[in-house]
């Protein structure tokens, strides 16, 4: 991931997502049709998507979709591999360390690289609607920025703080085709697919080949 120059980052003022949170993420989800998700070992999930370049109809009713299964799935986050489809973009839902809920959507994000005085490593539990039923500590900075487009194309930014920090980068890994469980070491990674194994997802998953 190429950093942007510093002009560009001061461009984008951050985008409030935590008004009408749920208004917005009821809209998007009656409007959409929930997904089965795809499981690790899916190829859509281990290639980096296509950038999404067509800012039209089928983009927000990809997005409602993403919403209806986000919710689903119970998720908190939610990227357009993870139904199937190549394009970056990703959805979520999520409470950040405070208790607020963020609800919005971002279109080619590509994560800020932090200066070193901000990068605080948080290592709390984190799983994935691909890899269902398992959970691992994983050290990952607790705050974290986002720049992409909208569903129309705008240039946004977003800025999450904790869990919500943690969601915003591992929806980006998605996209550009990592698991968080491709951040393990080989140990934890086979115990993550071991409790995988063990459970059965509790919502409709695609079947891997
Ligand atoms: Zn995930």
């Amino acid at each position: 991931m190429a950093q942007q120059d510093s002009d560009q980052q001061d461009s984008v003022e951050f985008i409030v997502d935590t008004e009408d949170c749920e208004e917005r993420e009821t809209a998007h989800r009656e409007r959409g049709t929930s997904r089965p998700i795809t499981v690790v070992g899916n190829p859509v999930l281990h290639k980096e998507c296509k950038d999404v370049t067509e800012f039209d109809d089928s983009l927000a009713q990809l997005i409602d979709d993403m919403f209806a299964s986000q919710r689903t799935a119970e998720g908190v986050g939610l990227a357009a591999n993870q139904i199937g489809v190549d394009l970056k973009v990703f959805v979520y839902d999520c409470l950040d360390d405070e208790g607020v809920r963020h609800v919005g959507a971002v279109c080619n994000p590509v994560l800020d690289d932090l200066p070193a005085e901000r990068r605080v490593l948080d290592d709390s539990n984190e799983g994935c609607l691909s890899v269902p039923g398992a959970y691992a500590e994983l050290a990952r900075p607790d705050y974290a920025v986002v720049r992409g487009q909208n569903a129309k194309g705008e240039p946004i930014a977003v800025q999450g703080t904790g869990y919500f920090a943690r969601c915003l980068q591992h929806e980006t890994d998605h996209l550009y085709g990592y698991l968080y469980i491709d951040r393990l070491s080989k140990r934890d990674r086979k115990d993550a697919l071991r409790q995988m194994a063990e459970r059965e997802p509790r919502y409709p998953v695609v079947a891997n080949d």
